[in-house]
């Protein structure tokens, strides 16, 4: 007995410029760490298979019937500059069910591996398997883990590590840095190809480049103000690594903020803060305008073409700051903010980042007993609250609205670094008990309770490392 996956293979019937098509290398040992039945059930996955079945068929080893494995060819941008080629150098896409790609990451080398070793090792999957499980959980548009492997062979960063494959979800891995690298080639009959395949799967009632490149920046707006209300940093927003989609894509050195700071980076490869918590949405107007940019050679009337996507990019951050207002609001329990409501939000944010209040708890702590804990100068807090408990007077269902849109919980950094570094010595119960804690995020369970709690001093993370 064995699963069986209703594949369509629709990215292997573009041209041939656009991927090679390419196997996974076999793995010595493979051993299954995780299977998402829920997620194979919507995928429209059935029949049964032992966990050493699923370890053949997630680790590469064992090619499911009606699979079409393949490498994507993507450029893009990396902290600003110019790649002109990337492509999956570790990632292989087996082909789609219902719509939806599923691709084994860490699967070996492949044509576009450049000097890699085309493996991952079993922090980053991990943290991937958690946090973007985590993030579906938070309602935020995202990649979703189907399964994770042990490959049972060591790899090499600075020292050895145990390698591990995921299996990742993607209703595309279309990028902007995948129209980007056809674009620069010239390649007009790939993008066309491309551009319509795009719209099909995404944006079907988009009509033209410049309906597409709308759509593509209002679902971006709104993915990434989903970022910022949970305090989501993403860590590299390279344009290879921004889905057309808008889901978010990529978990390499990603991280929650624990206490407010704008300008908080974590990971070790961004040493100039361009991927900074506040600056993600001046970031995501950039990549728009590089996808803009890669839209340009498809349109007929170029110069009309130019002077429509730039209106489309410059409407982008007013567009932000209004979803960033409502969302903000909401935290707040306000459901129709006025610009009023805006200050007031900011004043609230502006005691956080000053105090160093948790930026999670406190707004979880407005409906949930006492934000006042979190701060030092809780009399400013109370003149602020005054000021709010009045504001609410005019509103309704302010509990509900805030503990829809405040979690509980969240993927900590000091828990996850933890719960990595129990697995390497063989124990996943921590593993385990993340994921049951961050299912249900906007429910507040005692059970979970100590996933509430901030790092100590010591326990804090300083850093995050991509990984690869
Ligand atoms: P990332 O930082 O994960 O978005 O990766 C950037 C680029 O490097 C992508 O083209 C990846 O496929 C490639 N890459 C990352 N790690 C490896 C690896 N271990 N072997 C080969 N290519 C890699
Ligand atoms: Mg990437």
């Amino acid at each position: 007995m064995s699963i069986s996956i209703p594949f369509d293979n629709s990215y292997a019937r573009l041209p041939a410029s656009l991927f090679s098509r390419h196997l996974p290398t076999a793995v010595r040992d493979p051993k299954l760490i995780a299977f998402n039945r829920d997620l194979a059930d919507s995928l429209g996955i059935t029949g049964d298979a032992s966990d050493q079945e699923l370890a053949q068929i997630f680790s590469g080893n064992q090619i499911p019937n009606g699979a079409d494995p393949l490498a994507q060819l993507y450029a893009g941008h990396q902290f600003g500059q110019w790649n002109p080629q990337l492509g999956d150098g570790r990632a292989i896409l087996l082909g789609e069910a219902q719509n939806r790609d599923i691709q084994l990451k860490g699967a070996g080398p492949t044509p576009y591996s450049r000097n890699g070793d085309g493996r991952a090792w079993l922090g980053p999957v991990l943290r991937e398997y958690v946090v973007s499980e985590a993030m579906h959980a938070l309602n935020i548009p995202t990649t979703r883990a189907l399964a994770a492997v042990e490959t049972g062979e060591d790899i090499y960063r600075e020292t050895a590590l145990p390698g591990a494959i995921i299996t990742r979800v993607a209703s595309s891995h279309i990028r902007v840095g995948t129209f980007q690298i056809l674009a620069a080639r010239g390649d007009i009959e790939g993008l066309q190809a491309l551009f319509e395949h795009a719209v099909a799967r995404h944006y079907p009632d988009a009509s033209s480049p410049v309906e597409f490149l709308n759509a593509v920046i209002a679902a971006q707006a709104e993915l990434i103000v989903k970022w910022l209300s949970v305090g989501f940093i993403h860590g590299v927003m390279n344009t290879d690594n921004c889905a057309i989609s808008g889901e978010t894509i990529d978990y390499g050195p990603c991280a929650f903020m624990d206490t407010l700071n704008p300008m908080q980076v974590f990971s070790s490869i961004d040493r100039h803060g361009r991927y900074a918590y506040g600056n993600q949405p001046d970031i995501i107007v950039w990549n728009m305008a590089q996808l803009a940019t890669a839209l340009v050679p498809l349109m007929e009337d170029r110069d009309h073409a130019v002077e429509s996507f730039t209106a489309s990019v410059h409407a982008m951050p007013v567009m932000i700051q209004r979803l960033w207002r409502e969302a903000f609001a909401a935290k707040i329990g306000i459901a129709d903010p006025t610009a009023d409501d805006e200050t007031l939000v900011m004043e609230l944010m502006g005691m956080m980042g000053k105090q160093n209040a948790d930026f999670t708890n406190v707004f979880r702590g407005l409906s949930d007993g006492s934000p006042r804990d979190q701060f030092v100068d809780r009399d400013a807090f109370d003149t602020w609250s005054n000021k709010w408990k009045k504001r609410l007077e005019s509103e309704a269902n302010v509990d509900l609205l805030m503990q829809s849109v405040n979690p509980d919980r969240i993927p900590r950094n000091h828990q996850i670094e933890a719960m990595i570094s129990a697995a390497v010595q063989g124990d996943y119960t921590p593993f385990h008990t993340l994921q049951a804690a961050l299912a249900n995020p906007y429910e507040t369970d005692p059970a979970f309770e100590a996933f509430r709690r901030p790092p100590s001093e010591d326990e804090r993370v300083k850093a995050t490392f991509c990984g690869t």
